[in-house]
């Protein structure tokens, strides 16, 4: 479902990413991990048109990110063009990013009635399942505010998934949520792992890695270093920089 192949991304003279090469195939569970600085978020946001890549390719679902390829040419994507993609690919971000004046149902329904233009009974009961299934169904009518950093974190994974997307993305879903709210949230990742659903996932919870991950991706300075099931990786690492990591982390 995404393939880089010699992905780059440079902001001035920083090179975020050089030269990524990573596969997620469809019902995959991938978990992305990685010292600070080492292009984790920045990928993440190539695969979902916030960053354009410099050089290299990058699919999802076959189609080149942010560009199109006509009479042997690459042009940039239009904005439309962009948001048409990108409404496939449901992001979970580390610090929530619910819509503060909206209520959590508004939250869920805004973008399937927006830009999918659905019609509205059908989105909001979609919506109210979905709270149900994260556990919220009592919070539809309360704001963001009122929750706590947990039940904020699964709201934002309820809307993600009100858009039917084929692909989630998480950077870094727990790390701002207290140690007691972070198990709330993996309990409902690992349910969409179950599920089957294809999740790129940043995360510093080797437990969830080696729990729910069909395969964890070590990068380090801005390329993927190793990768393997998560017996693999973490029970007998092949490159010291692996092994360094892992050293600190487990
Ligand atoms: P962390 O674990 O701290 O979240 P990360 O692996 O997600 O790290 P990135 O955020 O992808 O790392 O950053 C990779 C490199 O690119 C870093 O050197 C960072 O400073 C730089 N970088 C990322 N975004 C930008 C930006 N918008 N402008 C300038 N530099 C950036
Ligand atoms: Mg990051």
């Amino acid at each position: 479902l995404v393939r880089a192949q010699g992905v780059t991304k440079n902001f001035g003279s920083v090179q975020a990413l050089r030269g990524v090469d990573l596969e997620v195939f469809r019902g995959e569970v991938v978990c992305l991990i990685g010292p600070s600085g080492s292009g984790k978020s920045t990928l993440l946001r190539c695969v979902n048109h916030l960053e354009k890549v410099d050089s290299g390719r990058l699919t999802v679902d076959g189609e080149l990110v942010g560009y199109r390829r006509a009479r042997g040419k690459l042009y940039e994507l239009r904005e439309k063009e962009i948001c048409r993609r990108r409404a496939d690919i449901g992001m979970v971000f580390q610090n929530f990013n619910l819509f503060p004046h909206l209520t959590v149902l508004e939250n869920l329904i805004e973008a399937p009635l927006r830009v999918r233009r659905e019609p509205k009974a059908q989105v909001v009961d979609r919506a109210r399942a979905l709270l149900g299934r994260v556990g919220l169904a009592d919070k539809a009518d309360a704001h963001p505010a009122q929750l706590s950093g947990g039940q904020q974190q699964r709201v934002a994974i309820a809307r993600a998934l009100a858009m039917r997307p084929t692909l989630m993305l998480f950077d870094e879903p727990t790390s701002a949520l207290d140690p007691e709210l972070v198990g709330e949230v993996l309990d409902v990742m690992h349910g969409l792992a179950e599920e089957g659903m294809t999740m790129l996932v940043v995360t510093h919870e080797m437990g969830f890695a080696r729990e729910s991950a069909d395969r964890v991706v070590f990068m380090a300075d801005g390329a993927v270093v190793e990768s393997g099931p998560p017996g693999e990786l973490f029970g007998s690492p092949k490159h010291p920089r692996t092994r360094a990591f892992l050293s600190k982390v487990l």
